[in-house]
C-alpha cells in the first residue's frame, strides 16, 4: 500500500500548458485549428456569462459579432438582423454611394413590424402584374398608390379577395388593379406615428391581414403585415444608438471619391466607417484617416486590414477607433497563394491585439472563422470581436437569390478581389477598388474565387446559436465575461497547447461510419 503513496513535494506544481505569449513566441504562425485551449474552473452557469465587447474605442456590442462588407453578406437586410441580435452588420461598397446609403438609411430607421420599403403598384398595373408578384414573392397584399411607388398617394390595396379566380381568365391581362382593388374608403389605415402595439390592435381588430400606415398627406410611408407581427419577438440585446435606432456600419475606399460616398453615409446617421483594403497600411489609408477624423471627429473608423504591430502603428498613429485584422485567412481568399503575403490568422490577431491593447484601440479579428469555437479562439487571442463572411454567407438576409444545384439549395458567396466582384460596376460605372485601381493597375489580378454557399436559414436563428456556443465555451475556460477572458489571458492564467496534425484529427469527429452534423 505504502508503496502507491507518493510524497506530496511542495515544489510539485499543477502549471500547464503555454501562455499565449509563450505560445506565439515559441511556435511560429499559427490557425486557429494550430491551438487548443485547456479549460478552466467552472462556478457558475454559462448563462451568467457577459458577452459585451467593444467594437471600438466608443461603440460596444453586447454580442461580439459582426458581418462583413461583401457583396454576398450584408446589405440592410444582414445589418437589421445582426444588430437586433446584438452585433453589427458592415454595409458593403460594391455599389454607388447612392445605393449604399439608402440601405445605411433602411437600418436607421428600421422599425421591428415595420415594412419600410413595401412592393407598390400602380392603378395602371394589371391583375396579371398582381399574380406574377404572388408567384415570385409569395403573397398579394399590395398598396396601390397614384404614382406606384412608396410615398405616393395611397389609393387602395389588392388582396388575394379581389383577384380570386381571375387567374385563368384572359381579362387579367387588360383589366387594371384601380378596377379590383379595394378602395381607400373600405380600407383599414394607421396614420405615421402608430406603435406597434396599436398597429397590432388595429389589425386584430379589423381582421386584416395588412395594414397600410399614412402620413398626414395621406401618402403610403409603410407596411404593416400581420404575419410579421406574429413573428416579432423581443430583441432585448440589440445594438442601439442613443435614439433607439439599430446600429450599422459600412464599408468605404480611399480613392477622392470615396469622400462624396462618406457624406452621403455620413446623412444617412452612419455609425462607424470601416476602410476596406486587403493591406490596409498604407498613405492612402493613413491620409483617409486623417481626414475622416477631421472632417466628422464624431464618426467611429476601423482601419485595415492588418496583420503586424508595425502596419498597425501606422494606422494607430493616423487615429483609428479600431483595427480589422487578417491577410489571407478568408474562406474564398486566394491572396498567400497569389501575393505571397498574409499572415496565419491566430497569429495575426495575437500579435496585433497586444500592441493595440496599448492604445486602447480594439481588435476586429476577420477571415477565417469556421466555427463557433474559432470566435472563442479569436477573443481568447485578444480580438474584441468577430468578423464573418462564410459562417453568414447562404442564410436567407444575405444579399442574392437561392438556387439549385444537384437538388441542394445554394445562394452565391464570392470573395470581394474575385474577377466577378471587381467587374461588378454600379450605375455609375465605378468598379469595387479594394483590391484593384483602376486608374493605376492595367490587368486585374484575383485575389478571391466567386462560389456558392448551402442554405443555412435564418441568420435571426444561427446568431442565437453562435452566442450560447461562445457563452459555453467562456464557462468551459471559467471566464464569466470577454472582458475576463481577455484578462486571464495577458494575465497569463489561461493556458494553450499546440495541436499536432493528429490531435487535430482526434478533435475531430472520427471512427464512424456516417453521421449528421446538426449543431442545433
Ligand atoms: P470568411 O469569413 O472566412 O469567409 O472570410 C471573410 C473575409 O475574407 C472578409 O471579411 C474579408 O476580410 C476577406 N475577403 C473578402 N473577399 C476577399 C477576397 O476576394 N480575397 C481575400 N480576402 C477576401
Amino acid at each position: 500500500m505504502a508503496d502507491y503513496v507518493i510524497p506530496v513535494n511542495s515544489e510539485c506544481t499543477v502549471e500547464d500548458g503555454l501562455t499565449g505569449q509563450q505560445l506565439f513566441s515559441e511556435c511560429g504562425g499559427l490557425t486557429y485549428n494550430d491551438f487548443i485551449i485547456l479549460p478552466g474552473f467552472i462556478d457558475f452557469v454559462a448563462d451568467d456569462v457577459d458577452l459585451t465587447s467593444a467594437l471600438t474605442k466608443r461603440i460596444s456590442l453586447k454580442a461580439p459579432l459582426v458581418s462583413s462588407p461583401m457583396d454576398t453578406v450584408t446589405e440592410s437586410e444582414m445589418a437589421i438582423a445582426m444588430a437586433l441580435c446584438g452585433g453589427i452588420g458592415m454595409i458593403h461598397h460594391n455599389c454607388s454611394a447612392e445605393y449604399q446609403a439608402s440601405e445605411v438609411h433602411k437600418v436607421k430607421k428600421y422599425k421591428q413590424g415595420f415594412i419600410r420599403d413595401p412592393l407598390v403598384l400602380s392603378p395602371a398595373h394589371t391583375v396579371a402584374d398582381v399574380f406574377a408578384v404572388k408567384k415570385e414573392h409569395g403573397f398579394c397584399g399590395i398598396p396601390v398608390t397614384e404614382n406606384g411607388k412608396l410615398g405616393g398617394r395611397l389609393l387602395g390595396m389588392v388582396t388575394s379577395r379581389d383577384i380570386d379566380f381571375m387567374e385563368e381568365s384572359r381579362d387579367a391581362q387588360t383589366r387594371a388593379v384601380a378596377d379590383v382593388m379595394t378602395r381607400l374608403e373600405d380600407l383599414v389605415t394607421a396614420p405615421a406615428g402608430v406603435t406597434l402595439q396599436q398597429a397590432n390592435k388595429l389589425l386584430e381588430e379589423s381582421k386584416k391581414g395588412k395594414l397600410p400606415i399614412v402620413n398626414e398627406q395621406g401618402e403610403l410611408v409603410a407596411l404593416i403585415a400581420r404575419t410579421d407581427l406574429k413573428k416579432s419577438r423581443d430583441y432585448p440585446n440589440a445594438s442601439k444608438d442613443d435614439n433607439k435606432q439599430l446600429l450599422v456600419g459600412a464599408a468605404v475606399g480611399t480613392r477622392e471619391g470615396d469622400k462624396e460616398r462618406l457624406s452621403l453615409l455620413h446623412q444617412a446617421g452612419v455609425d462607424v466607417v470601416l476602410i476596406d483594403s486587403s493591406q490596409g497600411n498604407s498613405v492612402y489609408q493613413v491620409d483617409m484617416i486623417r481626414y475622416i477624423k477631421q472632417r466628422y471627429p464624431d464618426l467611429d473608423v476601423v482601419g485595415g486590414n492588418v496583420v503586424t504591430a508595425a502596419q498597425a502603428r501606422n494606422l494607430i498613429e493616423a487615429g483609428v477607433d479600431g483595427l480589422r485584422v487578417g491577410m489571407g485567412s478568408g474562406s474564398i481568399c486566394i491572396t498567400q497563394e497569389v501575393m505571397a503575403v498574409g499572415r496565419p490568422q491566430g497569429t495575426a490577431v495575437y500579435k496585433v491585439a497586444e500592441y493595440a491593447r496599448h492604445h486602447g484601440v480594439p481588435v476586429i479579428a476577420d477571415g477565417g472563422i469556421q466555427s463557433v469555437g474559432h470566435i472563442v479562439k479569436a477573443l481568447a487571442l485578444g480580438a474584441s470581436t468577430a468578423m464573418m463572411g462564410s459562417l453568414v454567407a447562404g442564410t436567407s438576409e444575405a444579399p442574392g437569390d437561392y438556387f439549385f444545384s444537384d437538388g441542394v439549395r445554394l445562394k452565391k458567396y464570392r470573395g470581394m478581389g474575385s474577377l466577378e466582384a471587381m467587374s461588378r460596376r454600379d450605375a455609375q460605372g465605378s468598379a469595387m477598388d479594394r483590391y484593384f485601381h483602376s486608374e493605376v493597375d492595367k490587368l486585374k489580378v484575383a485575389q478571391g474565387v466567386s462560389g456558392s454557399i448551402v442554405d443555412k436559414g435564418s441568420v435571426l436563428r444561427f446568431l442565437p446559436y453562435l452566442q450560447s456556443g461562445l457563452r459555453h465555451g467562456c464557462q468551459d475556460i471559467g471566464a464569466r465575461s470577454l472582458t475576463a477572458l481577455r484578462a486571464m489571458m495577458y494575465a497569463g492564467e489561461l493556458r494553450f497547447e499546440r495541436r499536432s496534425p493528429s490531435a487535430q484529427a482526434e478533435g475531430n469527429v472520427h471512427g464512424l461510419f456516417s453521421y449528421e452534423k446538426r449543431l442545433f
